[in-house]
């Protein structure tokens, strides 16, 4: 073997980097690696294999799900199936879960909770067979009570020794973030999301062994109680935020300031596929003060980000997160930001950062075209054309081919 890979240049009317727009213009990828931008309109380097997507398409970082069940068959029954199901055929439906993102423009997703560390599992058999497929960073099973919320996946621990064990496994086991389930939740019988299941000393210790370890923290938090805990604690980010109280959801304006200036991420479960049933009654009563409160997160500048739920239910499928998108403009939030939420500030919720989210020279080269202008019309995201996973084109539904040019 001699010389360096031969460069990509993809070509598009607009890029967006993963904070603005940009372009019309390029992105050059060599050996996976995004190396360049170029909106000169100067021609690309010579011997470069050309892929021009033309004017009316934009070409942007890959989406990222910053919370997914990938062992979650988003059926009715997903949380009865996922307890049955033998290992082996669970990760033939975790593999098909994680294509079925990837075709829907989704590079990478972080596996907040999976059965027995199945997502490891999958991670590992995607490489070793070539398999195309979004980045995975994962949880393994989520940290809960005995008989807590998703304490089917097998991540029951209390008190300190335990829970320093569960973190100390999964910092051996390859996991990248530790996720906690620090509230109850709405779809395990039994438990109810406006409880707390650990207590402030707990999550204390959880952070403390995480950050020894190395690995990043997403406390689920339905609970005010366990909002302001899991906060004062120190963890990276927040999932769902939704402020429950037994009586409804509370309105706690200073709380609100106060997440947005500790600069944790905040990652938003809104959207779902239409028609596609109710939500949980819990959820369903209070769905209304739930999106007033996260649009009030997102004007008083808290880091938000995109984290679906994807496998939880029907309206939940893994390929949700662009009616996610659109859920977050309907906030009130303007399409650029929603999609820097989904890209740049994403990957560094995912402990990603410089690698994915952005079209910057030696980021990884997982880009998307769409067919259309996603910072006009959000709905745009529902039309990809094509899907790149580190340099390779893996979804191609362009109906032009592509052109070599040589020097
Ligand atoms: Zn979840």
């Amino acid at each position: 073997m001699t010389g360096s890979p031969r460069t990509l240049a993809i070509r598009a009317g607009r890029l967006f980097d993963g904070e603005r727009a940009v372009g019309p213009g390029m992105v050059l990828v060599q050996g996976g690696l995004i190396t360049g931008i170029d909106t000169s309109g100067a021609p690309p380097p010579a011997d470069s294999l050309i892929h021009d997507f033309g004017d009316g398409v934009t070409v942007m970082p890959g989406l990222i799900d910053c919370h997914v069940h990938l062992s979650l068959d988003a059926s009715p029954q997903a949380m009865a199936n996922v307890a049955i199901e033998d290992d082996d055929a669970l990760l033939r439906r975790m593999e098909l879960a994680s294509t079925r993102a990837l075709h829907a423009g989704i590079t990478t997703v972080r596996d907040l909770g999976d059965r027995r560390f199945l997502s490891l599992r999958l991670r590992d058999h995607l490489a070793q067979n070539s398999i195309a497929a979004p980045r995975i960073v994962a949880a393994g099973p989520p940290l809960t009570t005995r008989g807590g919320h998703l304490a089917v996946m097998g991540g029951e621990a209390e008190g300190a020794d335990e829970l320093k064990a569960a973190v100390h496994m999964r910092a051996m086991r390859g996991c990248e973030v530790v996720k906690v389930m620090a509230s109850g939740g709405a779809t395990t019988s039994g438990s109810r999301p406006h409880d707390a299941q650990y207590g402030q000393k707990d999550l204390h210790l959880i952070v403390d062994q995480a950050s020894e370890h190395g690995l990043s923290t997403a406390a689920h938090v339905h609970a005010l109680t366990s909002i302001v805990d899991a906060l004062e604690a120190g963890f990276d980010s927040l999932e769902h935020v939704t402020f429950f109280t037994a009586e409804g959801v509370a309105s706690d304006q200073r709380l609100i300031e106060q997440i947005s200036q500790s600069g944790t991420f905040v990652s938003l479960t809104i959207g779902s596929v239409p028609n596609s049933g109710k939500p949980p009654p819990a959820i369903a009563q209070r769905l209304e003060q739930i999106r007033a409160n996260a649009a009030r997160l997102c004007s008083a500048g808290a880091k938000i980000v995109l984290g679906t739920d994807a496998g939880l239910s029907p309206g939940k499928p893994h390929n949700v997160l662009p009616y996610a998108l659109e859920a977050l403009v309907d906030l009130g939030m303007p399409p650029d930001r929603a999609l820097h939420a989904v890209t740049a500030v994403a990957a560094d919720a995912c402990g990603l950062h410089g690698l994915k989210g952005r079209l910057a020279p030696g980021a990884e080269a997982d880009l998307i075209a769409i067919s259309g202008d996603p910072l006009k019309e959000i709905s745009a995201v529902h039309n990809v054309v094509a899907v790149y996973r580190d340099g390779h084109l893996v979804v191609d539904r362009r109906l032009k081919t592509e052109t070599s040019m040589t020097a």
